[in-house]
């Protein structure tokens, strides 16, 4: 028999699991538990020596279970599939998306230092980012899809603080509009900047397009973070999050959290634990869908521009990042309604199947208005430079029949007055097209 490798969506199902400890149930009981009894006092030892780091693991010993802020099985299975995706080394999940982001930045950020993250970011990181780091005494310059490589290095000695730079941060596909950051370039700018002493840890919030469409580790990054809220859970029923990334920089990331006591619960791990299972098949759903839909918004009369990752021509500069980056282009559509905030407004408060609601990556499809709700914080200018405009709506593509998802969408246009002089219907005719 030839040797064979499974691959991860084989693996959600048994991955890390031994039945012959709970009895032989085909699936991980809730270790709803705060502790766990030690055979013996000089088993209590070794495990507290390896958690404290007293010494090293020896070979093949593993970090036997103490108590549940540090470790449960349910935490740790998660953990262990999680690292199938990414091939990582290491995982830790987390009770949100925030607190992985906002521990990573704690741990690797120390008063003085210099942060360089991309923009926009999800909102929570950019008021971590803005509000509180400058507290610490971090300093935080930011950079965009536009500015090229020379642009961003430029801006990193603009500060005088050059040799201070620790961290890259990096979300892309960037939130709501579609722009790609290239990783490749950011791991470039952070080994130049390395030193033998101090590593520039470059971090990627791949919630967007992992763990199935990208890879960052792959490219270059150093740590991928996940709001596990969003596809991984994917039902609209949790929030978590997760950090992935090599040996010794995660071993960091636990320790602090061990001691911040933010991990996620036997419960929530085990939500994710179910989830995991039809991640595939969810996802490969949700991606097929949208590129659908926004094909079906691209020829809508209604509609004055589409930005999704499928409608890039090929031979542009932004395709090849797109090849290079990603396998899909996801389930995340924004789109400019003909008209403003009251155009905007009719689409969303006609829809019947999507639900009016924040949030991404789940199994329903979801619609709202960005610059009223997700961006509501975000300032005037940057709104008009990020493209954020009063007439944009973004949408998260569910696993409905897409039939259903496209007759919705076009009764919602149809509901918003003419703008213009015309007013055209969409016939069944460009429906149907859109479905091929
Ligand atoms: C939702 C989200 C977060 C925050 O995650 P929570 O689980 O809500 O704490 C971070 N980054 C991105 C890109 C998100 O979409």
């Amino acid at each position: 028999m030839s040797k064979h490798s499974f691959s991860p969506e084989s693996l959600m199902m048994s991955y890390g699991y031994k039945p012959e400890l709970s009895e032989g149930a085909i699936k991980p009981p809730v270790f709803q538990t705060s502790t766990f009894v030690f055979k013996t006092a000089e088993e209590g030892k070794a495990f507290f020596e390896l958690a404290y780091g007293i010494r090293n693991k020896a070979q093949n010993e593993e970090l036997g279970l103490i108590y549940s802020r540090i470790n449960n099985p349910n935490l740790e299975i998660l953990e262990n599939r999680l690292c199938l995706w990414d091939k990582a080394d290491d995982c830790a999940v987390f009770e949100s998306g925030m607190s992985a982001i906002s521990t990573v930045f704690l741990e690797f950020l120390k008063p003085g230092d210099l942060l360089l993250i991309s923009l926009p970011v999800y909102g929570g990181t950019d008021h971590f980012v803005h509000h509180y780091l400058p507290s610490i005494g971090v300093n935080v310059i930011g950079f965009n899809a536009s500015h090229t490589e020379e642009e961003i290095i430029a801006k990193i000695e603009q500060t005088g603080k050059a040799d201070r730079l620790s961290m890259i941060y990096v979300e892309t596909p960037a939130n709501p509009t579609n722009q790609m950051i290239d990783i490749e370039r950011c791991s470039k700018i952070a080994k130049q900047y390395s030193t033998s002493e101090k590593e520039v840890v470059v971090a990627v919030d791949n919630t967007y397009m992992g763990p199935l469409w990208s890879h960052p580790i792959q490219l270059g990054a150093d740590l991928v973070i996940y709001s596990a809220t969003k596809y991984i859970g994917g039902h609209s029923d949790l929030i978590a999050g997760a950090v992935l990334g090599n040996a010794t920089l995660m071993k960091r990331v636990k320790t602090l959290r061990t001691f911040l006591g933010n991990m996620a619960s036997p419960n929530t791990c085990w939500l994710l634990l179910r989830s995991l299972e039809t991640l595939k098949v969810r996802m490969e759903q949700q991606t097929r869908n949208a590129q659908a839909i926004a094909q079906f918004l691209q020829a809508h009369p209604k509609v004055e521009q589409v930005y999704y990752l499928g409608l890039l021509k090929e031979g542009t500069k932004e395709h090849e990042l797109y090849k290079r980056q990603y396998t899909a282009p996801g389930a995340m559509i924004s789109f400019d309604i003909k008209g403003g905030e009251k155009e905007a407004f009719t689409f969303l408060n006609h829809l019947k199947l999507f639900k009016l609601a924040v949030s991404l990556g789940s199994t329903e499809s979801l619609a709202q208005h960005p610059a009223t709700m997700t961006h509501a914080g975000v300032d005037i200018a940057s709104k008009i430079e990020l493209g954020i405009s009063e007439q944009l709506v973004r949408l998260s593509i569910g696993v409905e029949a897409v039939e259903d998802l496209l007759w919705d969408i076009d009764q919602a246009l149809d509901q918003i007055p003419p703008f213009n002089t015309q007013q055209i219907n969409t016939s069944e005719a460009d429906l149907s097209s859109a479905l091929v």
